[in-house]
């Protein structure tokens, strides 16, 4: 399958151009284990990225190219924030109050490689303003741009 197939979504995330397929782009893709001709991921990790992202509602898949052209694609967990997709480590939290479910962590610097400068681009989004405890308005005690239910 090719990156121009129109049930794939392009998007700049970080400077990064990423790819946002539909789910039956996915399948195609998976099935083929590549797109472009790059492969994509390496082992089970795309599967694992996908069944996630089916559980947890907001959470999406996309796929951002290394700068060296045979590299594997790198496999990322998008979330909207805003009029913006922001790349998330999916974390489980439970606060204080009771409350448990998924968080979106931003500052983490494995979740920005595959950019020009991951550092640099994470520094840029660490004081992005922080989602707080669904269920009770105070922070959370790890870092979240973002949160969602757990799927019951
Ligand atoms: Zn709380």
């Amino acid at each position: 399958m090719r990156s121009d197939d129109p049930r794939i979504e392009r998007h700049e995330i970080d400077g990064q151009e990423v790819f946002l397929p539909s789910d039956e782009a996915w399948q195609a893709i998976l099935e083929a284990g590549t797109l472009d001709e790059r492969p994509v991921g390496v082992g089970r990790l795309p599967e694992q990225f996908r069944k996630l992202a089916g559980t947890v509602p907001g959470l999406a898949v996309a796929l951002g190219a290394d700068p060296t052209p045979d590299k594997p694609w790198w496999v990322y967990h998008v979330v909207r924030v805003g009029d913006a997709w922001c790349r998330v480590q999916v974390e489980r939290q439970k606060h204080a109050c009771g409350w448990d479910g998924i968080t979106g962590n931003h500052r983490v610097m494995a979740i920005y490689l595959g950019t020009d400068d991951a550092l640099t681009r994470m520094q840029r989004h660490w004081g992005a303003p922080q989602a707080k405890c669904p269920r009770c308005g105070e922070a959370l005690d790890r870092p979240a741009r973002w949160t969602a239910p757990v799927a019951t």
